[in-house]
């Protein structure tokens, strides 16, 4: 029996009720007239983008001081589940970018990462999140892409399939092992940034659904970091006793 004080979990309260609404509306409005067109070309109308970013769901975990909206997880929910009311291509890519890219920066990152990435995923900045391969989807654990300590610097090896938002995304959040004997606690991230020589990525042509959300194989081929880089374009995940944690390389 539920208690009087406390609503059950399947009602939601007058602000999230609003807050759903309002993404709804936004959908029906912006998104209802570009979903034929973009079914049909396999392609997310790049218009649609900065409006997203807009309305403050490329951003709701991210805190206000970062330029986000502060909002929760659960936020982040309704707002997929009414954007994928009108077009699920749209849903996951805004799915993604919330739920797994700012979920992990959020919740891993130190000052400077958060600083460095949150500010550009709140305002203007796609992020994708690399971590299923050809043998390796449910199990998660057995992936199989290296990253090789090569004195100061990451080599960093490898394939990875059904990647969301690869077309749109400038920021990669890709998984690999740095110490295979470790087993999943060996298993690290890295913040690659479109345009890293050596990483690429391949669109997956004719799929039957989703059409419009770009999902895209990316190939690390021996993708070399070295922390005295200008660019510093790479960060780590590297592990703790209480998980893992993202930080400088
Ligand atoms: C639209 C879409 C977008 C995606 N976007 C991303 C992305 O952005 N980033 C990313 O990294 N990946 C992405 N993926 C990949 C996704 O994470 C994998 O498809 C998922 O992890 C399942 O892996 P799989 O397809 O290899 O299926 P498998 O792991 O081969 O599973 C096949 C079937 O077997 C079942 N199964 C598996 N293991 C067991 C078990 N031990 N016991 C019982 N049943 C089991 C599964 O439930 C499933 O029904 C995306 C996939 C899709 C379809």
């Amino acid at each position: 029996m539920s208690d009087a004080t406390t609503p059950a979990l399947t009602q939601l309260n007058d602000e999230e009720l609003l807050f759903k609404q309002s993404v709804y509306e936004f959908a029906d409005r912006e998104v209802r007239p570009l979903v034929r067109e973009m079914d049909e070309h396999a392609k997310m109308d790049k218009a649609l983008l900065p409006k997203l970013f807009e309305l403050g769901i490329m951003g709701i975990e991210i805190p206000e001081q970062y330029g986000g909206a502060g909002a929760t997880l659960f936020h982040s929910v309704l707002a997929v589940e009414a954007l994928s009311r009108v077009d699920p291509s749209v849903g996951v890519m805004v799915d993604v970018q919330n739920t797994l890219v700012i979920n992990a920066f959020v919740r891993w990152a130190n000052a400077d990462l958060r600083q460095r990435y949150l500010t550009r995923l709140a305002t203007d900045t796609i992020g994708a999140f690399c971590l299923s391969e050809a043998g390796s989807g449910s199990d998660a654990f057995a992936l199989t892409t290296r990253a090789v300590e090569d004195g100061d610097a990451y080599r960093i090896t490898g394939r990875k399939l059904w990647i969301t938002n690869g077309n749109e995304a400038d920021i990669f959040l890709v998984l690999a092992t740095v110490n295979p004997e470790a087993g999943y606690k060996g298993i690290t991230a890295f913040v690659v940034e479109r345009g890293t020589p050596g990483f690429t990525t391949q669109n997956i042509e004719r799929k039957m659904s989703l059409r419009a959300s770009a999902i895209v194989i990316t190939v690390c081929g021996g993708l070399s970091f070295s922390s005295s880089s200008s660019s510093r374009s790479i960060r780590s995940i590297t592990t703790r006793p209480s998980g893992y944690m993202l930080t400088q390389t």
